[in-house]
């Protein structure tokens, strides 16, 4: 075993495969981009809820992660994320992951110990006054009380974070695991003056985290655009750049530290900033998207026709008729307008061209449907209830399929950021 530790490179992208017979298509995507030299490091995500969804192990997302990197001949790192885990969630990750998303949004604004947040601010009097940040115009002004506050909203999750990271580097040494602290899966976004003291606090936890996915203005639905003020967000996103780069020195944090966007596929509109404000600070980003890849299997089944439309149509009908049980669990991600979702006796009479245009992401198709995308996009369950008929259809429309993730990916996901 190298005793050189892990560390991500500079952009990552994030790949989600529910079925496990993506993930050569969506290294695919990778290739293509450093063919034209720019490396993006893959990630293979998939949630402990997706597993119990699914009724998947993560031994066969490295199965199939590790069979694509062979057939492909890719030799660049990869890595696999246990995405969302926590202390009771990432035990059948340890042996087979080496990136992990430690999800501690459930512990914000828990209680912290009145004692640890007063030690906390009387070790960071750099934390109260006027703070200026390399390249923010405005600088941040605190009191000892505001980062009081803060400290006492965050300490506990970041405790906790540091009670998971500690377990992992138990098991697998410190150093051979990427670590992400996640706090996105909450109410309210984090202000770049609470991301200083949430670092801050990371670093004297001892965790040393290479990415952090706070959680951003505006709405990141699942497997849709954004929603939000893009001028607001673009100011956000800049100035947790500057943030970053300040703490990474100010407290010794990984160098290579860098924002990890989730639900980040299909954000079209904000990719433009995310790409400015990347160039402008010479900065990276972890990408992480997930089921943008599993409505690229229902497009690839509708556009093949035949059976493969014929099940593409039974999986839109039974997301339809259990829509509350399969959108509860994403409520908070998820805006369906249900007046906009066509009958199922509709969608039956469907050609290949009128279901792949309502569900393929591209707004100017005047059959777009976002309601449609979100709703198979919360759907999967149908499809794991399916068991093997659905995945005899996907070998059977395997090049449809595959040619419409790699092309997500690629020209939607990868051109607009990276290259
Ligand atoms: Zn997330």
């Amino acid at each position: 075993m190298s005793s050189q530790p892990l560390v991500i490179g500079k952009f990552s992208l994030g790949m989600g495969d529910r079925f496990a017979h993506e993930a050569e298509a969506q290294l695919a995507a990778c290739v293509a981009a450093k063919k034209l030299g720019v490396e993006i490091v893959p990630v293979w995500n998939k949630s402990n809820r997706e597993h119990n969804i699914i009724g998947s192990e993560p031994t066969s997302t490295r199965a199939a992660a590790d069979a694509a990197v062979k057939t492909l001949g890719w030799t660049a790192p990869y890595f696999l994320d246990a995405d969302h885990i926590g202390l009771k969630t990432v035990e059948r990750f340890v042996g087979v992951s080496d990136f992990f998303t430690i999800d501690v949004a459930d512990f914000i604004a828990q209680p912290a110990d009145p004692a640890a947040v007063k030690a906390f601010v009387d070790r960071h009097p750099e934390l109260v006054g006027t703070i200026t940040l390399a390249g923010i115009d405005r600088p941040f002004t605190t009191t000892s009380a505001d980062v009081e506050r803060t400290a006492a909203k965050f300490l506990l999750a970041v405790q906790e974070a540091g009670k998971v990271y500690r377990h992992i580097a138990t098991v697998k040494g410190v150093g051979r695991f990427v670590p992400e602290i996640s706090m996105d899966e909450t109410d309210s976004p984090q202000t770049p003056p609470e991301l200083l003291v949430i670092l801050a606090a990371i670093a004297d936890e001892g965790v040393p985290i290479q990415t952090i996915a706070p959680k951003f203005t505006g709405r990141f639905n699942k497997g849709v655009d954004y929603v939000g003020d893009l001028a607001q967000f673009e100011r956000e996103f800049n100035d947790d750049l500057c943030v970053i780069a300040h703490a990474v020195k100010q407290y010794g944090l990984p160098a290579n530290l860098k924002l990890s966007v989730h639900s980040g596929s299909d954000k079209f509109s904000i990719y433009p900033a995310i790409r400015r404000a990347l160039a402008k600070h010479g900065a990276g980003v972890h990408v992480k998207t997930a089921g943008t890849t599993w409505l690229e299997e229902v497009i690839g089944l509708a556009e093949a026709g035949g059976a493969g439309l014929a099940l593409a149509k039974e999986i839109y009908a039974e997301a339809l008729s259990h829509m509350d049980e399969l959108c509860q669990p994403y409520a908070t991600v998820i805006d369906i307008d249900r007046s906009k979702l066509p009958a199922a006796a509709i969608v039956n009479g469907w050609t290949s061209e009128q279901f792949v245009g309502a569900l393929r992401h591209d707004q100017k198709n005047p059959l777009y449907n976002a309601n449609i995308r979100q709703l198979i996009h919360v759907g999967f369950k149908v499809a794991a209830k399916m068991g093997p008929r659905y995945l005899e259809q996907l070998k059977a429309c395997r090049e449809s399929c595959a040619r419409n993730v790699t092309g997500n990916l690629f020209d939607r996901h990868i051109k607009p950021l990276f290259l």
